[in-house]
């Protein structure tokens, strides 16, 4: 099976050098990789209808005799149409074919065929144009469903799976050791690979499936854990004192129970002899930045550096702002490092990282870039890791010798989940937040009561509050920049003509994000009007109300990051979410962030409503991502696969008698597996 990867895509048969780029474009170069290529969905073929009974320019299947041989009229040059009669007995179809010279010779009189198209025609005289067909004596097929590119037919796909299938050798190895396969049940490797592509049955259609998905969360186990080995190995960044204690003195308030143990649990990583890999998880506001500005201000104060990571330069920016204004009195400085950083400013910071001048940096990913270098880096901090890959954070630590990496998550997800999803990562939870906030009142309207919505709003503003408006119909990255110009013109003009407003979208440069982000935050500005740019971290606890147009477009979490903005204060803080939806499920979407606040059972409720594959995307936790295994459906396989991952690598750390696997690991993860693997 292995070495079907090194055979090319092209040596299936069928397959010329047009069609294997497009098999390419698709993300498979190679024959191992389309037996890897798994349906998307089925077409199953088992209800066949009559044809009297069969709906009109609907897709159905019916079963039906060839009555004589088909028929062929070339009706202009270059056209020649093939017509086939035939009838399941109490209606006759005909079936029409174009310019296929072999259409007389696929059907034979007599016999049985089924026909998956659309029907048409009046009542005596039904007609299917171009259908899909097979001769029934071959049996009724469930029939794979594949993603398909331009110019690559889903009929040329099953012809090069059927052909790849071919290719596999009488003796297969099979990567799941038969230990394992009879604990769970599971069925061998290529009976799973048959019927995942050409199932028997929906029955046998789901075993493959339980098998492969068993298969590949242990390899992604497999894989985490072995990550998870890597970084136990020695640490030179073990810090002597804890100065934790010393660091919450600065605070202008006292740290929650939730950050103090947080901050406790990482300190006893950092200061035993392994680098510590920890994921510090809690809910939008709940104070994540005070636990990672205790541990670099420890590390710092233990003569190491520290470095944070943070998704966007708005963010970064504004932790420098803040972390400065606290650090100051401590004597610390904090160099800012991101794309928009002016030449000479960036060589300055680079360079003072690299002679260790510098013990504290903040930036965005391109602290990731080659020319930077670190003397003595101790910890890595990525805030809002799920922006990042599982790859991007580690490459922050390479700069280091084995250094302490601490990433910050505000995607609520259970505890037994994390464990699993994040196998290379110890947890702590912040599941406190601070006192004194009063909680967010969130109303769902439609947009003819906007204009009341904007009155409370006006109301707010001359109160000194500031408010956030979410723009509707801007996709960041698509640059619709017009219409967030025009909506805020219009709000300027006829609804707020004595308040300032500024305007944020993804397509500024980041250096005028920055001053409208910074005007924003000290009070220069009533008004934000922006793009979801501002979803992930940014704090203005005078901010009290968030207004969010067409919230209908918006995942929940997304809604509950977009929320988190207001409520970070004093003051009461609302949330206006504008919708003309009429669906069911966007109206009850919206209904569960009117019931609550909590950020874990959003999470739950998003699941429920939008299925676990948007959830996972890759987009949400950086991992590699899986071709069929889905986290939430297959939570009980995971937890299988898991317990094997875990039995295999205490006895078999480097899975040397577990080649195949081994093999599956490195493709997976990439480049970082073989790392992982070294
Ligand atoms: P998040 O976890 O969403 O990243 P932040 O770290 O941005 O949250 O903190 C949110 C706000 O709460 C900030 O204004 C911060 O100063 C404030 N804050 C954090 N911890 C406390 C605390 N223990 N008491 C009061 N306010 C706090
Ligand atoms: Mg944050």
């Amino acid at each position: 099976m292995a070495s079907l990867f090194e055979k090319d895509i092209m040596t299936i048969k069928g397959v010329g050098a047009k069609r294997a780029e497009l098999f390419r474009k698709l993300g498979v170069p190679s024959a191992g990789a389309l037996l890897r290529f798994y349906p998307r969905a089925y077409e199953d073929w088992s209800k066949i209808v009559p044809i009297a009974a069969a709906p009109l320019g609907e897709i159905c299947t019916i079963r039906a005799m060839v009555l004589r041989k088909p028929s062929e009229q070339r009706i202009r040059s270059g056209m020649t149409v093939y017509k086939v009669t035939a009838t399941d007995g109490v209606s006759d179809v005909t079936v029409t074919f174009f310019n296929n010279r072999f259409i007389p010779n696929l059907f034979q009189e007599g016999k049985d065929y089924l026909f998956r198209g659309k029907l048409t025609g009046g009542l005596l005289r039904r007609e299917m144009s171009v259908p899909e067909f097979l001769p029934a004596e071959a049996g009724i097929p469930v029939r794979p469903v594949y993603r398909l590119t331009e110019g690559l037919p889903n009929k040329m796909v099953i012809n090069a799976v059927t052909a790849a299938l071919a290719l596999l050798p009488e003796q297969i190895r099979d990567p799941i050791p038969e230990e394992l396969r009879e604990r769970y049940g599971l069925c061998g490797l290529r009976e799973a690979l048959e019927q995942i592509h050409f199932p028997d049955s929906v029955e046998s259609m789901q075993e493959a499936k339980r098998r492969l998905v068993f298969e590949e969360l242990l390899v992604l186990q497999l894989g985490l854990f072995r990550l998870k080995q890597r970084t136990r190995e020695g640490s030179k960044a073990v810090l002597q004192k804890d100065y934790s204690e010393e660091f919450f003195r600065l605070l202008p308030f006292s740290p929650t129970k939730a950050q103090v143990r947080a901050v406790r649990e990482a300190m006893s990583d950092m200061q035993g002899g392994t680098p510590m890999s920890r994921l510090v998880q809690g809910d939008v506001g709940s104070g994540k930045t005070v636990v990672a500005a205790a541990l670099c201000y420890s590390a710092v104060k233990n003569g190491f550096q520290a470095a944070l990571m943070a998704p966007t330069e708005i963010l970064a920016a504004q932790h420098v702002q803040s972390l400065q204004k606290l650090l100051t009195p401590a004597g610390i400085r904090i160099a800012l490092l991101t794309g928009s950083v002016p030449a000479a400013q960036k060589r300055m910071v680079v360079e003072g990282l690299k002679t260790g001048e510098i013990s504290f940096v903040v930036g965005t990913h391109a602290l990731l870039n080659e020319g930077v270098e670190f003397l003595r880096l101790g910890l890595v901090v990525t805030d809002e890791q799920h922006r990042f890959g599982v790859a991007q954070r580690s490459a922050l630590a390479e700069k280091g010798d084995h250094p302490h990496m601490l990433v910050m998550s505000a995607t609520p997800i259970p505890r037994t989940l994390a464990l699993m999803i994040y196998g290379d990562l110890d947890i702590s939870v912040l599941d406190e937040l601070p006192p004194g906030r009063q909680p967010i009142d969130t109303y769902v309207i439609d947009s003819e009561k906007r204009p009341r919505a904007f009155g409370f709003l006006q109301k707010h503003i001359r109160a000194g509050r500031q408010c956030y408006i979410i723009c509707p119909l801007i996709e960041e990255g698509q640059g619709d920049m017009a219409s967030v110009e025009t909506y805020a013109a219009e709000l300027r003009e006829k609804w707020f003509p004595h308040a300032r407003i500024g305007l944020l979208h993804g397509k500024m440069k980041a250096r005028e994000k920055d001053a409208v982000m910074e005007s924003f935050a000290s009070g220069k500005i009533d008004i934000l009007v922006s793009t979801t740019v501002v979803e992930v971290g940014v704090d203005v606890p005078n901010a009290t109300i968030m207004l969010i147009e067409n919230a209908e477009r918006y995942g929940l979490s997304q809604l509950h990051q977009l929320r988190g903005r207001v409520g970070r204060g004093k003051e009461k803080s609302t949330c206006i979410l504008v919708s003309d939806a009429q669906n069911e499920e966007a109206i009850s979407r919206l209904d569960v962030m009117r019931r609550t606040t909590d950020g874990f059972r959003i999470a739950d409720e998003d699941l429920k409503l939008r299925g676990p594959g948007d959830f996972f995307g890759a987009k949400q936790h950086g991992l590699p991502s899986l071709k069929i295994a889905d986290m939430w459906a297959d939570v009980e396989v995971l937890r299988q696969a898991q317990e094997s991952a875990r039995e295999m690598i205490a006895e078999d750390a480097l899975l040397e008698n577990h080649r195949a696997l081994l093999a599956e690991v490195r493709q997976l993860f990439g480049r970082m597996g073989e790392d992982a693997m070294n």
